[in-house]
Protein backbone atom coordinates (compact mmCIF):
# COMPACT_ATOMS: atom_id res chain seq x y z
CA UNK A 1 0.00 0.00 0.00
CA UNK A 2 1.06 3.58 -0.62
CA UNK A 3 1.60 6.77 1.26
CA UNK A 4 -1.25 9.05 0.98
CA UNK A 5 -0.53 11.38 -1.75
CA UNK A 6 -0.44 14.40 0.44
CA UNK A 7 2.55 12.79 2.23
CA UNK A 8 4.44 13.95 -0.46
CA UNK A 9 5.75 17.01 -1.16
CA UNK A 10 4.26 19.48 -4.00
CA UNK A 11 1.46 16.83 -4.46
CA UNK A 12 -1.00 18.40 -2.26
CA UNK A 13 -4.35 18.93 -3.69
CA UNK A 14 -5.21 22.33 -4.02
CA UNK A 15 -8.83 22.23 -2.16
CA UNK A 16 -7.21 20.49 0.93
CA UNK A 17 -8.70 22.57 3.62
CA UNK A 18 -5.47 21.50 5.60
CA UNK A 19 -2.64 20.62 3.74
CA UNK A 20 -0.80 23.94 3.88
CA UNK A 21 0.21 25.61 7.02
CA UNK A 22 0.89 24.00 11.14
CA UNK A 23 -1.20 21.65 12.16
CA UNK A 24 -4.88 23.06 13.75
CA UNK A 25 -6.38 21.42 16.50
CA UNK A 26 -9.36 19.68 15.66
CA UNK A 27 -12.46 21.60 14.85
CA UNK A 28 -9.97 25.08 14.73
CA UNK A 29 -10.02 25.05 10.53
CA UNK A 30 -13.66 24.74 10.42
CA UNK A 31 -16.68 26.96 10.31
CA UNK A 32 -18.64 27.54 13.21
CA UNK A 33 -21.56 25.22 11.85
CA UNK A 34 -19.69 22.38 10.72
CA UNK A 35 -17.41 22.97 13.92
CA UNK A 36 -20.75 23.22 16.05
CA UNK A 37 -21.62 19.70 14.18
CA UNK A 38 -18.33 18.00 14.92
CA UNK A 39 -18.73 19.05 18.80
CA UNK A 40 -22.25 17.31 18.94
CA UNK A 41 -20.65 14.62 16.98
CA UNK A 42 -17.38 14.35 19.49
CA UNK A 43 -19.84 15.14 22.73
CA UNK A 44 -22.27 11.90 21.65
CA UNK A 45 -21.07 8.63 24.03
CA UNK A 46 -19.63 5.93 21.81
CA UNK A 47 -21.35 2.37 22.02
CA UNK A 48 -18.96 -0.16 22.76
CA UNK A 49 -17.87 -2.23 19.60
CA UNK A 50 -16.11 -2.55 16.30
CA UNK A 51 -15.71 0.73 14.37
CA UNK A 52 -14.98 0.33 10.75
CA UNK A 53 -13.77 3.72 9.66
CA UNK A 54 -13.09 4.81 6.08
CA UNK A 55 -10.21 7.46 5.25
CA UNK A 56 -9.75 9.29 2.39
CA UNK A 57 -7.94 8.16 -0.65
CA UNK A 58 -6.13 10.93 -1.29
CA UNK A 59 -7.54 14.58 -0.32
CA UNK A 60 -7.50 14.81 3.24
CA UNK A 61 -10.98 17.16 2.65
CA UNK A 62 -12.28 13.59 2.10
CA UNK A 63 -12.27 12.95 6.32
CA UNK A 64 -16.06 12.44 7.08
CA UNK A 65 -17.27 14.22 10.27
CA UNK A 66 -18.84 10.97 12.15
CA UNK A 67 -15.24 9.67 11.02
CA UNK A 68 -13.01 12.49 12.54
CA UNK A 69 -15.88 11.88 16.02
CA UNK A 70 -15.15 8.08 15.67
CA UNK A 71 -11.50 8.32 15.60
CA UNK A 72 -11.03 10.98 18.21
CA UNK A 73 -13.33 9.35 20.53
CA UNK A 74 -12.26 5.18 20.68
CA UNK A 75 -10.19 3.40 22.85
CA UNK A 76 -8.03 2.59 20.44
CA UNK A 77 -7.41 3.02 16.93
CA UNK A 78 -6.38 -0.27 14.77
CA UNK A 79 -4.62 0.96 11.51
CA UNK A 80 -1.90 -0.80 8.84
CA UNK A 81 0.95 1.39 9.09
CA UNK A 82 1.08 3.35 12.12
CA UNK A 83 3.58 6.31 10.59
CA UNK A 84 1.09 6.83 7.88
CA UNK A 85 -1.86 6.99 9.79
CA UNK A 86 0.05 9.24 12.02
CA UNK A 87 0.08 11.29 9.52
CA UNK A 88 -3.56 11.80 9.02
CA UNK A 89 -4.01 11.72 12.65
CA UNK A 90 -2.14 15.16 13.29
CA UNK A 91 -3.13 16.63 10.19
CA UNK A 92 -6.69 16.82 12.54
CA UNK A 93 -5.02 17.38 15.31
CA UNK A 94 -6.04 13.70 16.72
CA UNK A 95 -4.19 12.60 19.63
CA UNK A 96 -4.87 8.83 19.77
CA UNK A 97 -3.63 5.68 20.27
CA UNK A 98 -2.66 4.03 17.05
CA UNK A 99 -1.45 -0.07 17.33
CA UNK A 100 -1.17 -1.61 13.99
CA UNK A 101 -2.96 -4.53 12.81
CA UNK A 102 -2.07 -5.44 8.95
CA UNK A 103 -1.53 -8.90 6.91
CA UNK A 104 1.52 -9.94 8.91
CA UNK A 105 0.38 -9.18 12.44
CA UNK A 106 -3.51 -9.68 12.10
CA UNK A 107 -3.76 -13.50 13.45
CA UNK A 108 -1.83 -12.53 16.40
CA UNK A 109 -3.30 -9.37 17.16
CA UNK A 110 -7.37 -10.26 15.98
CA UNK A 111 -7.43 -12.22 19.95
CA UNK A 112 -6.50 -8.91 21.95
CA UNK A 113 -8.77 -7.13 19.99
CA UNK A 114 -11.66 -9.41 20.63
CA UNK A 115 -10.47 -9.42 23.96
CA UNK A 116 -10.41 -5.40 24.22
CA UNK A 117 -14.26 -5.44 22.87
CA UNK A 118 -15.10 -7.96 25.49
CA UNK A 119 -14.24 -5.57 27.80
CA UNK A 120 -16.20 -3.02 27.11
CA UNK A 121 -13.80 -1.16 24.53
CA UNK A 122 -14.26 1.43 21.53
CA UNK A 123 -12.18 -0.14 18.80
CA UNK A 124 -11.55 2.24 15.17
CA UNK A 125 -10.06 -0.04 12.41
CA UNK A 126 -8.76 2.23 9.52
CA UNK A 127 -6.53 1.59 6.43
CA UNK A 128 -3.74 3.24 4.76
CA UNK A 129 -6.84 4.67 2.43
CA UNK A 130 -10.24 4.46 1.70
CA UNK A 131 -12.48 1.88 3.12
CA UNK A 132 -10.82 -1.26 5.43
CA UNK A 133 -11.75 -4.55 4.03
CA UNK A 134 -11.68 -3.56 0.17
CA UNK A 135 -8.51 -4.79 -0.89
CA UNK A 136 -7.40 -4.15 2.61
CA UNK A 137 -7.39 -6.13 6.03
CA UNK A 138 -10.08 -6.09 8.26
CA UNK A 139 -12.77 -8.72 7.04
CA UNK A 140 -11.87 -11.83 9.58
CA UNK A 141 -11.81 -9.22 12.59
CA UNK A 142 -15.20 -8.15 11.84
CA UNK A 143 -16.22 -11.78 11.14
CA UNK A 144 -15.02 -12.94 14.08
CA UNK A 145 -16.31 -9.75 15.97
CA UNK A 146 -19.67 -10.60 14.79
CA UNK A 147 -19.49 -14.14 16.12
CA UNK A 148 -18.51 -13.13 19.64
CA UNK A 149 -21.95 -10.92 19.66
CA UNK A 150 -19.84 -7.73 19.48
CA UNK A 151 -21.19 -4.35 18.15
CA UNK A 152 -19.73 -4.10 14.41
CA UNK A 153 -20.31 -1.27 12.47
CA UNK A 154 -19.06 0.83 9.12
CA UNK A 155 -18.44 4.44 8.63
CA UNK A 156 -18.79 4.56 4.66
CA UNK A 157 -16.77 7.42 2.89
CA UNK A 158 -13.77 7.18 0.82
CA UNK A 159 -12.93 3.95 -1.55
CA UNK A 160 -10.84 4.09 -4.89
CA UNK A 161 -13.33 1.57 -6.51
CA UNK A 162 -16.22 4.30 -5.67
CA UNK A 163 -14.92 7.08 -6.89
CA UNK A 164 -13.57 5.53 -10.05
CA UNK A 165 -16.92 4.32 -10.95
CA UNK A 166 -18.16 7.62 -10.65
CA UNK A 167 -16.88 9.31 -13.04
CA UNK A 168 -15.77 6.57 -15.45
CA UNK A 169 -18.76 7.42 -17.67
CA UNK A 170 -19.00 3.04 -17.49
CA UNK A 171 -22.49 1.47 -16.64
CA UNK A 172 -23.22 1.91 -13.05
CA UNK A 173 -26.40 0.09 -12.68
CA UNK A 174 -24.23 -3.38 -11.95
CA UNK A 175 -20.19 -3.45 -11.17
CA UNK A 176 -17.93 -6.52 -10.25
CA UNK A 177 -15.00 -5.17 -7.90
CA UNK A 178 -12.49 -7.86 -8.73
CA UNK A 179 -9.76 -6.65 -6.39
CA UNK A 180 -6.07 -6.80 -7.57
CA UNK A 181 -5.64 -9.54 -10.67
CA UNK A 182 -2.66 -12.19 -10.12
CA UNK A 183 0.72 -10.59 -10.60
CA UNK A 184 1.77 -14.30 -12.66
CA UNK A 185 0.53 -13.87 -16.19
CA UNK A 186 -0.50 -17.29 -16.39
CA UNK A 187 -2.76 -17.22 -13.27
CA UNK A 188 -3.92 -13.50 -14.17
CA UNK A 189 -5.04 -15.00 -18.08
CA UNK A 190 -7.51 -17.84 -16.07
CA UNK A 191 -8.80 -15.15 -13.74
CA UNK A 192 -9.67 -12.63 -16.80
CA UNK A 193 -11.16 -15.51 -18.97
CA UNK A 194 -13.06 -16.59 -15.67
CA UNK A 195 -14.71 -12.30 -15.79
CA UNK A 196 -15.22 -12.70 -19.43
CA UNK A 197 -18.33 -13.42 -19.63
CA UNK A 198 -19.67 -11.23 -16.91
CA UNK A 199 -22.80 -9.14 -17.88
CA UNK A 200 -21.46 -6.25 -15.42
CA UNK A 201 -18.81 -3.47 -15.40
CA UNK A 202 -15.74 -4.72 -13.99
CA UNK A 203 -13.34 -2.98 -11.56
CA UNK A 204 -9.97 -3.81 -10.88
CA UNK A 205 -7.04 -2.42 -8.76
CA UNK A 206 -3.70 -2.57 -10.11
CA UNK A 207 -0.10 -1.05 -9.61
CA UNK A 208 1.34 1.02 -12.65
CA UNK A 209 3.92 -1.34 -12.91
CA UNK A 210 1.69 -3.73 -14.09
CA UNK A 211 -0.80 -1.40 -15.78
CA UNK A 212 0.46 -2.15 -19.35
CA UNK A 213 0.43 -5.90 -18.94
CA UNK A 214 -2.68 -6.07 -17.33
CA UNK A 215 -3.86 -4.43 -19.91
CA UNK A 216 -2.71 -6.04 -23.09
CA UNK A 217 -4.18 -9.26 -21.50
CA UNK A 218 -7.13 -7.46 -20.78
CA UNK A 219 -7.43 -6.43 -24.29
CA UNK A 220 -6.62 -10.27 -25.56
CA UNK A 221 -8.96 -11.62 -23.21
CA UNK A 222 -11.84 -9.88 -23.10
CA UNK A 223 -11.66 -7.90 -26.45
CA UNK A 224 -12.25 -4.38 -27.89
CA UNK A 225 -14.53 -3.37 -24.80
CA UNK A 226 -14.66 0.06 -23.55
CA UNK A 227 -12.19 0.63 -20.70
CA UNK A 228 -10.85 3.50 -17.76
CA UNK A 229 -7.60 3.96 -16.33
CA UNK A 230 -8.57 6.50 -13.40
CA UNK A 231 -5.46 7.19 -11.66
CA UNK A 232 -4.34 9.12 -8.60
CA UNK A 233 -8.45 10.02 -7.65
CA UNK A 234 -8.87 12.70 -5.48
CA UNK A 235 -5.31 14.05 -5.94
CA UNK A 236 -3.75 16.82 -7.81
CA UNK A 237 -2.34 14.92 -10.98
CA UNK A 238 -6.17 13.17 -11.07
CA UNK A 239 -6.82 11.69 -14.80
CA UNK A 240 -9.09 9.32 -16.82
CA UNK A 241 -7.82 7.76 -19.71
CA UNK A 242 -10.33 6.59 -22.07
CA UNK A 243 -10.67 4.20 -24.60
CA UNK A 244 -10.89 0.90 -26.38
CA UNK A 245 -9.15 -1.46 -24.57
CA UNK A 246 -6.60 -2.55 -27.35
CA UNK A 247 -6.03 0.81 -27.58
CA UNK A 248 -5.51 2.12 -24.45
CA UNK A 249 -3.27 -1.34 -24.04
CA UNK A 250 -1.20 0.36 -26.59
CA UNK A 251 -0.96 3.85 -25.80
CA UNK A 252 -0.18 2.72 -21.82
CA UNK A 253 2.69 0.92 -23.11
CA UNK A 254 4.17 3.75 -24.59
CA UNK A 255 4.45 6.10 -21.95
CA UNK A 256 4.70 6.13 -18.01
CA UNK A 257 2.02 6.06 -15.77
CA UNK A 258 2.59 6.31 -12.53
CA UNK A 259 0.44 6.94 -9.25
CA UNK A 260 -2.52 4.51 -7.92
CA UNK A 261 -4.43 3.40 -10.70
CA UNK A 262 -8.05 1.88 -10.88
CA UNK A 263 -8.74 -0.12 -14.18
CA UNK A 264 -12.68 -0.35 -15.22
CA UNK A 265 -14.35 -2.58 -18.27
CA UNK A 266 -17.35 -2.10 -19.74
CA UNK A 267 -20.08 -5.27 -20.01
CA UNK A 268 -19.45 -7.58 -22.84
CA UNK A 269 -22.18 -6.83 -25.39
CA UNK A 270 -25.33 -8.72 -25.45
CA UNK A 271 -25.68 -9.41 -28.75
CA UNK A 272 -23.67 -8.42 -32.08
CA UNK A 273 -26.41 -5.70 -32.75
CA UNK A 274 -25.08 -3.57 -29.91
CA UNK A 275 -21.90 -3.54 -31.20
CA UNK A 276 -22.18 0.09 -33.00
CA UNK A 277 -20.84 0.66 -36.15
CA UNK A 278 -18.43 3.64 -35.29
CA UNK A 279 -17.03 0.23 -32.74
CA UNK A 280 -16.48 -1.76 -35.61
CA UNK A 281 -15.18 1.38 -38.12
CA UNK A 282 -12.89 2.45 -35.12
CA UNK A 283 -11.42 -1.25 -35.06
CA UNK A 284 -11.19 -1.73 -38.84
CA UNK A 285 -9.54 0.92 -39.09
CA UNK A 286 -6.50 0.18 -36.94
CA UNK A 287 -6.43 -3.02 -38.40
CA UNK A 288 -6.74 -2.19 -41.82
CA UNK A 289 -3.33 -0.92 -41.35
CA UNK A 290 -2.43 -4.37 -40.92
CA UNK A 291 -4.05 -6.70 -42.99
CA UNK A 292 -6.29 -6.79 -46.41
CA UNK A 293 -10.11 -6.29 -45.95
CA UNK A 294 -11.03 -9.73 -46.67
CA UNK A 295 -8.85 -10.69 -43.09
CA UNK A 296 -9.85 -7.45 -41.26
CA UNK A 297 -13.43 -8.71 -41.65
CA UNK A 298 -12.54 -12.31 -40.47
CA UNK A 299 -10.61 -10.93 -37.80
CA UNK A 300 -13.16 -8.83 -36.28
CA UNK A 301 -15.93 -10.99 -37.01
CA UNK A 302 -14.75 -13.15 -34.50
CA UNK A 303 -13.55 -10.49 -31.94
CA UNK A 304 -16.40 -8.79 -32.07
CA UNK A 305 -18.74 -11.65 -32.51
CA UNK A 306 -20.34 -10.02 -35.41
CA UNK A 307 -21.13 -10.80 -39.13
CA UNK A 308 -18.37 -10.61 -40.96
CA UNK A 309 -20.46 -9.35 -43.99
CA UNK A 310 -21.48 -6.36 -41.62
CA UNK A 311 -17.65 -6.15 -40.98
CA UNK A 312 -16.96 -6.45 -44.53
CA UNK A 313 -19.21 -3.88 -45.87
CA UNK A 314 -18.56 -1.43 -43.56
CA UNK A 315 -14.90 -1.90 -44.17
CA UNK A 316 -15.74 -1.16 -48.21
CA UNK A 317 -17.76 2.25 -47.56
CA UNK A 318 -14.62 3.03 -45.31
CA UNK A 319 -12.26 2.39 -48.29
CA UNK A 320 -14.70 4.09 -50.40
CA UNK A 321 -14.60 7.16 -48.25
CA UNK A 322 -10.60 7.19 -48.28
N1 LIG B 1 -9.14 0.20 0.74
C1 LIG B 1 -8.84 1.01 -0.39
C2 LIG B 1 -10.12 1.53 -1.02
O1 LIG B 1 -11.15 1.57 -0.33
O2 LIG B 1 -10.11 1.93 -2.18
C3 LIG B 1 -7.99 0.25 -1.39
C4 LIG B 1 -6.72 -0.30 -0.83
S1 LIG B 1 -5.76 -1.16 -2.00
C5 LIG B 1 -4.50 -1.84 -0.99
C6 LIG B 1 -4.88 0.12 -2.79
C7 LIG B 1 -5.26 0.25 -4.27
O3 LIG B 1 -6.45 1.03 -4.37
C8 LIG B 1 -4.24 0.99 -5.08
O4 LIG B 1 -3.19 0.14 -5.52
C9 LIG B 1 -5.08 1.48 -6.24
O5 LIG B 1 -5.30 0.43 -7.17
C10 LIG B 1 -6.39 1.82 -5.53
N2 LIG B 1 -6.36 3.23 -5.11
C11 LIG B 1 -6.23 3.71 -3.86
N3 LIG B 1 -6.26 5.06 -3.86
C12 LIG B 1 -6.42 5.43 -5.14
C13 LIG B 1 -6.52 6.68 -5.80
N4 LIG B 1 -6.46 7.83 -5.13
N5 LIG B 1 -6.69 6.70 -7.15
C14 LIG B 1 -6.77 5.55 -7.85
N6 LIG B 1 -6.67 4.34 -7.28
C15 LIG B 1 -6.50 4.27 -5.95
Amino acid sequence: MTAHDEDQPGDEPASDPVASGATPPLGSALSPSVANRLAALLAAPLAPGLYVVATPIGNLGDITLRALAVLAGADTVYCEDTRHSRGLFSAFGIRQRLRSYHDHNADAERPRILAELAEGKRIALISDAGTPLISDPGYKLVRSAIEAGHFVTSLPGASALLAALASAGLPSDRFLFAGFLPAKQGARREAIAGLAGIEATLVLYEAPGRLADTLADLATGLGPREAVVARELTKLHEECLRGLLPVLATDVAAREIRGEIVILVAPPPASSREVGDELIRERLTAVLAEASLRDAARILADELGVPKKRVYDLGLALKVQD
